[in-house]
């Protein structure tokens, strides 16, 4: 039984496992999932911000190149717009004003490094280069956009004759600024031709580019060719839109700077939410474990007899549904046997349930021993037992195992101090390849069981469908009894009881009788054990006891004994119901006694006890039944205060038929007599019997020999026939 609760609960540990891993498995999941989402996110943010960066690099950088080309304009405005030099540069001694002012201030401002003055024909007047004449000819250091600005301020007339522009040169790539040398206001009374024109160049110097790059914050600024492969630039064409290189700069990034600093801090912000959510969920899933394992335990606790250790009804069910499940697949047979102490009730009443409880343990304990491996063992009552288990061999294992288990039963069980003894009935059911369903099955045993009570105890039975028919026989059996005992429809003969001194009939016995519809007459050997167990037994007893009352009123001289059953003893109301009886009939509580057998008094010591005394403080008399037939224990016997015992028929027939048995009722009637209770002697059918009982001490008489039970009509006639039956007449003569 274990191993089966163990699997269960074992898979489902499995079970919660792979869910638990699972869980955190999807959880790491959806942390990583939502992590790179955010990293994501946080990057395109980035990347934005670079590239706004950038924009505003370019945006600059260009910016910076108009602020240059706008000073450079301004100076060239500054130098050719100036009334002295139309006057010398026009005048043929104006050379040296000319070489003075403009040729050397190429050499000290940092606002060009170049300064050539052209006439309409081209040709340098002068041409300076960081304060010095230069060598190369104008069209072989300059490329020849140049001749394009100077076209464009030479075909602009005298309205706006400056032009500034890019243009490739020996040195690199310069800012060239060209205008015509005019008088202040614009004013120039030089005709065409003759014209002069000032050309300030700035070469783009690494180092001036630079100087750009830190004024106007574009961190690495610098000039490249054209080629050079960069992103973000600003190009540097000249008036004929060739390109002659691209201003380029390092990029700041600043997207980049910012994620670099942020996401090692998202990702422990996310890592430390997830690490928070997988504590939560740990916690909730040992939570739910230990509910999960209280609740198998439970479950477990549920299915399990606390007393025994073993399973309970309910965990007997379960086992027995799975053995025959396996018996389905495999072919083999589902074996059930139940048992049922015998003797049980008797050990608890008489040493207490503690002694009781420690014998269904030991018990227990005995018939785990003996059960096969793989057995289910339960206690499915207060002292019933099933074993159920699978076998090849069908009824012989069975059958095997209940003579082990009489055997192991029939030595005495040391409880405590004690010793006692207890057998058992067992029922054995078979399910050949699960065919039959646990709920037959469980019938079945529990049935054959019955049926080896019933036979006598210490006994095993194998169910027989005959069994069946037997227990249908005796329901319809009952419910018959029932309508009998409803419609009043038993009838009560009388059996007379004899004075042995006076060989006078001076009492009688009450005992029912019952002609059942379409059968005949049943023993009440058979019915009455019906009644007692399907409870119809009180009904039956309080009909027999009033009719008799009514009934012996007629014969004021005689005594009335009527039968009561310990079913109807053990009712607390029973007192009651007589009382009410002896009241409603009116005859004299002293004539009736109420024979009782002693089976309830051992198991009920206590309360029979109570019962006799109230029955008796109404004046009736008790008589104890059927004595010598079962235990009789002297010891009780005398504690209930008899008024009257009555031999049982099996000891006083046996009397003519052995010495030993002689003994054996001498020994009998001697001990009733020691506890100075009158004795009847019952169930004498012959002279001599009448005449040992009478030796040995009864004085009171009963038997076929005097009489059979009669009606009692007949009854009145033998009193009318001078107060003696005919019998009681010879025996008196031949005594
Ligand atoms: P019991 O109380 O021991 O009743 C005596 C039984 O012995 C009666 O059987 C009676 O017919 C039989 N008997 C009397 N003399 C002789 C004899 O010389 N030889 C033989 N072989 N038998 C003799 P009966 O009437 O069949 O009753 C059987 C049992 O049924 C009774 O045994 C009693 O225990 C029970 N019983 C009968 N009537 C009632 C009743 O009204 N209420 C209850 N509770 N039980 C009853
Ligand atoms: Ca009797
Ligand atoms: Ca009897």
């Amino acid at each position: 039984m274990p191993a089966f609760f163990g699997q269960k609960s074992q898979y489902s540990g499995i079970g919660r496992h792979t869910t638990v891993v699972g869980v955190l498995f999807s959880f790491a999941l959806i942390v990583a999932v939502v992590t790179v989402m955010v990293l994501t996110a946080l990057s395109h943010v980035a990347e934005n911000a670079n590239v706004l960066d950038d924009e505003r690099s370019r945006e600059t950088t260009t910016g910076a190149i108009k602020t240059v080309q706008e000073q450079l304009g301004a100076t060239l405005n500054d130098y050719s717009t100036w009334n002295d030099a139309v006057a010398n540069v026009y005048s043929a001694d104006g050379m040296a004003w000319t070489i003075d002012n403009y040729g050397e201030a190429s050499a000290d401002t940092p606002l060009f490094d170049m300064t050539i003055v052209i006439g309409d024909d081209k040709k340098p007047l002068i041409a300076y280069r960081n304060g010095q004449p230069m060598k190369e000819a104008l069209s072989d250091f300059f490329s020849p956009s140049l001749w394009a600005l100077f076209d464009s301020v030479k075909t602009a007339g005298l309205q706006s004759p400056e032009a500034v522009g890019f243009v490739g040169t020996k040195r690199g790539v310069a800012m060239v600024g060209l205008a015509l040398v005019r008088g202040k206001f614009g004013t120039l009374d030089v005709p065409a031709g003759q014209r002069r024109y000032l050309i300030l160049v700035r070469h783009l110097t690494d180092k001036k580019i630079a100087a750009l790059g830190e004024t106007y914050l574009i961190p690495g600024l610098k000039l490249v060719p054209s080629t050079y492969d960069a992103q973000y630039s600003v190009a540097i064409n000249d008036a004929a839109g060739r390109a002659l290189g691209k201003l380029v700069w390092v990029s700041r990034s600043p997207g980049d700077i910012g994620y670099a600093q942020v996401w090692p801090m998202v990702v422990k912000a996310l890592g430390l939410v997830g690490l928070f959510f997988a504590v939560l969920l740990v916690i909730g899933w040992l939570a739910g474990r230990r509910l999960k394992a209280e609740e198998i335990s439970a479950r477990e606790d549920a299915l399990r007899d606390r007393l025994s250790g073993l399973s309970n009804r309910e965990g007997l069910g379960f086992a027995v549904d799975e053995i025959v499940a396996e018996a389905t697949q495999t072919g083999k047979s589902v074996l059930l046997l139940y048992l049922d102490l015998d003797g049980f009730k008797e050990v608890n009443d008489s040493y207490g349930h503690g002694t009781g409880d420690q014998l269904i343990r030991a018990v227990a304990a005995g018939l785990r021993m003996l059960i096969p491996e793989g057995a289910v063992l339960a206690r499915i009552g207060g002292d019933e037992f099933a074993i159920a288990f699978l076998s090849d061999g069908g009824n012989a294992d069975a059958l095997q195992l209940s003579e082990q288990i009489l055997d192991f039963l029939a030595e005495p069980l040391e409880i405590g101090r004690r010793v006692v003894v207890v057998g058992a009935s067992i029922g054995i059911a078979m399910s050949a390849a699960g065919a039959i369903g646990r709920e037959e099955l469980v019938r079945r045993a529990d049935l054959a069981m019955y049926k080896a009570k019933e036979a006598g105890r210490a006994r095993m039975t194998l169910y027989d469908p005959l069994m069946d028919a037997d227990r249908e026989e005796r329901n319809a059996l009952e419910l018959d009894l029932r309508t009998a005992i409803d419609t009043g429809d038993l009838t009560l003969v009388y059996q007379p009881l004899i004075d042995a001194s006076t060989h006078e009939m001076y009492g009688v016995e009450a005992l029912v009788r019952w002609n059942r519809p379409g059968h005949g007459p049943v023993s009440p050997e058979i019915f009455i054990p019906i009644a007692e167990t399907s409870g119809l037994i009180e009904a039956l007893g309080l009909f027999v006891l009033r009719k008799a009352c009514e009934t012996a009123k007629q014969w004021p001289e005689l005594r009335v004994a009527v039968n009561v059953s310990p079913g109807q003893f053990r009712n607390p109301a029973f007192a009651d119901y007589v009382r009410y009886v002896l009241k409603q009939t009116g005859i004299e509580a002293e004539r009736v006694t109420l024979e009782i057998t002693e089976g309830y008094m051992i198991q009920n010591p206590q309360r029979t006890r109570q019962s006799i005394e109230r029955l008796k403080t109404l004046g009736l008399k008790i008589a104890l039944d059927d004595f010598g037939s079962g235990f009789s224990s002297i010891g009780y016997l005398r504690q209930f205060g008899f008024d009257r015992i009555k031999i049982d028929r099996s000891l006083v027939q046996g009397v003519t038929e052995s010495d030993s048995q002689r003994e054996m009722l001498q020994a009998t009637v001697a001990l009733a007599r020691s506890l100075n209770i009158p004795v009847t002697a019952e169930g004498i059918e012959t002279e001599e019997q009448a005449l040992a009982v009478r030796l040995f001490g009864c004085d009171s008489l009963q038997g076929f020999f005097f009489s059979k039970p009669v009606p009692a009509d007949r009854i009145t006639e033998m009193l009318e026939e001078g107060r003696r039956p005919d019998r009681l007449g010879r025996a008196t003569s031949a005594a």
